[in-house]
């Protein structure tokens, strides 16, 4: 048995942990010994340690002696229940969320001298313990710290305690991974010294020690290694090279009445040498709202299939892949055989669209997922490229490279412009393009942002820009968690504007069919409506040169990226847009910060490097909502010097071509997707 295997069993292996106990450190998404030792306890709380009234400490977890006084359960909901408490004569409240009156009587008797511990607030010129806990003695009379962990009900925090004794015991010492270089920067602490530190200190006070920091490296440098197998790998198979006149695009080009951009040129470039190249392609073409990706994208299709392949365009919506498929079509006419395949295709003309595609009829396959269901059987798929896909995970990014066989080039497309060390982080197992500069007729949009209740101000100033001819998007409060509501607000809305825009409104939402939403697109497009009231559909790359007002409902809702993208949908003409954010209420300090970066700079890359720092990495790439890669210890702001470090080293890897070594222990270790099975 190797070394590191130990940390791979299963929890239920740990002496003292049953089916029951598995099964709510499964709800924790602790499966295995390795997942629980890194599941750092959150705060130890010194229990023993009883401070006085004057050392509370807003936002600590302490403890403290108490003699309650007075309850009071409002029975209002929402409201918590609270008890007055003395401590050394001075008033201090208790207070309850969700707990009943009878347990709170229990452990906070009237009268009687208590110790409890809890989260310490600060609330009308008091000081408050929120949901508190009785000190209990041991049976020797003392007092044991505690340390707390964020766990499931039914979890307790002695029981976690106990079974990381337990491994503490048993666990054996791995081989060292790192350099000795890299061991220096660390001072030499070891993985296993390091793992027992975190969880006999809270974390708070480690933040700069070496124990910690060796930690976060060691998270790091697996994801970017992770990452630079997948990439090495994916590099090593052999394809046919693409063969093809780079000029032929000229032809299609001259149609456009601009020239392209230097980024879109050198983009150009790079793609078709990877074309080219007898290895495979796996690129991310990255590019702020508007930057042009889709002619860049369409022009590789066209070399590719020049050289006789087919091409899948893989889209997430089915309004952006019918604008697609008629992009493509009036660019390439009949030069080029284009399909549409989405989940809504009718069932007859699947089938021949089906049929064609195995018959290689069909060279340009536009559509939303539906293009990789098994049934779709492709004659000869030599490119796929997917486009605004920044939700997708290293994992599911691998998986489609696998799926167009040995041939296939992959090119994916994303609109979410991301800071400097967050690309080697979600994109390491792909080379990257970026397009940073917009085409030269673009205007800078105008932002303004409005309360609510200034709602006549914006119709008003809707209706001068309509009588000159232009059109605007609106853009309906984002109600999270219920689509539902979403939807019924977005109604709603467009039956208040009705009355200012008669007959001009047209309303789209996501679960309206797709040919009422494309009747309401072709609408607008064709100017029989003014105003597209809609929910947060239209974010992804739909394209209305004449829509150059966009109004974003609730905008404190959004991260800046997403406002930022949304407000991309306007501009993208020649003429003079403006986006205008409503707030429901006066934005706190914060905001005002966060609106201020969006008003100043139209550049998605400085937005994001902006809105990471005021927010944390987590919110500013909507990866919460996505699911995707998520480090537990290590933060791109607070860590930059150890994201570039790792950087490095891997690099050096990478280049040298050496063997992974010890590393491979870090990366069955750290391998939360068990991607590594078919690749080292
Ligand atoms: P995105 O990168 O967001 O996908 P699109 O490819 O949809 O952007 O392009 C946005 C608009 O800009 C389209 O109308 C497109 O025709 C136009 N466009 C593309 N390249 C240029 C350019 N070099 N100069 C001017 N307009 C361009
Ligand atoms: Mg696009």
């Amino acid at each position: 048995m190797q070394d590191y295997e130990y940390f791979l069993s299963k929890i239920s292996s740990i002496k003292g942990i049953g089916k029951k106990t598995t099964q709510l450190f499964l709800k924790k998404k602790i499966l295995n010994i390795f997942d629980l030792l890194w599941h750092a306890p959150i705060s130890k709380i010194e229990t023993s340690k009883t401070v006085n009234i004057d050392q509370l400490q807003i936002g600590k977890t302490q403890s403290i002696q108490l003699v309650p006084k007075k309850y009071n359960f409002p029975r209002i909901r929402n409201l918590p229940n609270r008890v007055n408490c003395l401590s050394s004569e001075k008033k201090i409240d208790c207070i309850f969320f969700n707990s009943f009156e009878g347990y709170i009587k229990k452990i906070l008797p009237l009268d009687q001298e208590i110790i409890i511990y809890g989260k310490v607030g600060f609330y009308k010129g008091k000081y408050q313990i929120t949901n508190p806990k009785l000190v209990s003695e041991t049976e020797d009379g003392n007092i044991k710290d505690i340390n707390t962990y964020s766990l499931t009900e039914g979890l307790t925090a002695s029981k976690y305690n106990k079974t990381i004794e337990i491994i503490f015991k048993n666990m054996p010492v791995l081989k060292e991974w790192h350099n000795a270089e890299i061991l220096n920067y660390f001072n030499n602490v070891s993985w296993d010294q390091s793992i027992r530190k975190i969880h006999s200190e809270e974390i708070e006070n480690l933040q700069n020690s070496d124990y910690l920091r060796r930690l976060i490296f060691d998270e790091i440098i697996s994801n970017f290694l992770i990452s630079s197998e997948i990439r090495k790998k994916i590099k090593k198979i052999k394809k046919k090279e693409k063969i093809f006149d780079p000029n032929i695009c000229q032809k299609y080009l001259k149609k456009f009445k601009f020239i392209l951009t230097n980024d879109q040129i050198k983009a150009m470039k790079e793609i078709n040498n990877d074309l080219k190249s007898k290895q495979r392609m796996f690129r991310l073409l990255q590019g702020d709202v508007g930057s042009g990706k889709t002619i860049i994208a369409l022009i590789a299709a066209l070399n590719v299939i020049k050289s006789g392949f087919q091409v899948a365009l893989m889209v997430p919506t089915e309004i952006l892949a019918k604008q697609h498929y008629n992009f493509a079509s009036d660019l390439f006419g009949k030069d080029i055989s284009i399909e549409l395949l989405t989940g809504k295709t009718e069932y007859k003309q699947k089938k021949s669209t089906l049929e064609n595609i195995k018959q290689n009829k069909i060279k340009l396959i536009i559509g939303t997922h539906a293009l990789f269901q098994k049934k779709v059987d492709y004659k000869n798929l030599g490119l796929i490229i997917i486009d605004e896909q920044h939700k997708f995970g290293v994992r599911q990014r691998k998986e489609l490279s696998d799926k167009g066989g040995n041939n296939c080039d992959v090119l994916v497309m994303s609109a979410t412009p991301i800071p400097r060390t967050m690309i080697m982080t979600i994109y390491g197992d792909m080379d990257v393009t970026l397009i940073k500069e917009k085409p030269k007729n673009r205007k800078a949009i105008t932002t303004y942002s409005k309360l609510e209740t200034k709602v006549d101000e914006i119709i008003k100033f809707c209706k001068k820009e309509i009588s000159s001819g232009n059109q605007i998007f609106w853009v309906c409060p984002l109600i999270e968690k219920s689509q539902k509501l979403d939807h019924q607000s977005a109604v709603e809305k467009s039956k208040f504007l009705e009355k200012y825009f008669k007959n001009k409104i047209g309303l789209i939402h996501g679960s309206m069919e797709k040919d009422e939403k494309n009747k309401v697109l072709d609408d607008f497009l064709n100017k029989k409506i003014d105003v597209l009231v809609s929910t947060t559909v239209i974010e992804v790359g739909i394209d209305f040169p004449n829509a150059n007002v966009i109004i974003i409902e609730n905008a404190n809702k959004y991260g800046l990226s997403q406002l930022h993208q949304l407000r991309g949908r306007v501009g993208r003409g020649d003429k003079q847009s403006t986006c205008i954010l409503m707030f429901k209420s006066n934005l706190s300090e914060n905001a005002k910060k966060r609106i201020n970066i969006l008003k100043s700079s139209n550049d998605g890359f400085e937005i994001s490097e902006q809105d990471m720092v005021l927010r944390g990495y987590g919110d500013v790439l909507g990866f919460k909502q996505s699911g995707l890669k998520k480090f537990k210890l290590a933060d791109p702001i607070l860590h930059k010097d150890l994201f570039i470090l790792a950087e490095k080293e891997v690099k050096k890897i990478e280049l040298k071509d050496k063997q992974i070594g010890e590393y491979y222990k870090l990366l069955k270790l750290y391998d939360r997707a068990s991607i590594l099975n078919d690749i080292i």
